[in-house]
């Protein structure tokens, strides 16, 4: 194991529920949270914070894999349905299976959206819009902080034969 590009998903350092195996449902509280996730990625996850614009160093990346939530492993996104967007965040238009993503109407800041939200541990990720490209036309805007990346060899594995 490469463990010099585990440092930086620090976000599983001690966090007790990350798994990229494990489905069941994550409920903790937000004190619990607030213990074990670093404070960028508490703020965004669970207090629907954004980051920066262009800041993500998802944003430009293209490579191989796939995107998982960085609170809890979930998978969310493959890299064949990311997309370059100009809008500053990590853009996809596909989840990579309909119980990864919860929808969640969002009409804060007097803009009517809807959130996206970890299917499996309800951490906010982002929103979606409807100006993607095919072949679903959406665009899931989603905060870089909140996603962990694993190369195509090991995702690949966990996926291979499940469509
Ligand atoms: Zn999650």
């Amino acid at each position: 194991m490469d463990s010099s590009e585990n440092k930086q998903a620090n976000s599983k350092d001690g966090n007790p529920v990350y798994s990229t195996t494990d489905t069941s449902k994550v409920n903790l509280s937000e004190t619990e949270w607030k213990k074990i996730l670093p404070e960028e990625v508490y703020y965004i996850a669970r207090q629907k914070g954004t980051e920066a614009p262009w800041t993500s160093k998802y944003e430009k990346s293209f490579e191989t894999g796939t995107y998982y939530c960085a609170v809890c492993g979930n998978a969310l996104f493959k890299s064949d349905t990311k997309f370059e967007s100009g809008c500053g965040w990590p853009s996809f238009y596909e989840p990579i299976s309909k119980g990864s993503i919860i929808y969640i109407p969002d009409n804060s800041h007097g803009m009517a959206r809807t959130e996206v939200q970890c299917g499996r541990c309800k951490s906010h990720l982002g929103h979606v819009f409807d100006d993607g490209p095919p072949p679903t036309h959406l665009r899931y805007c989603i905060n870089g902080v909140v996603l962990d990346f694993q190369k195509a060899k090991e995702a690949e594995k966990k996926y291979s034969g499940k469509k």
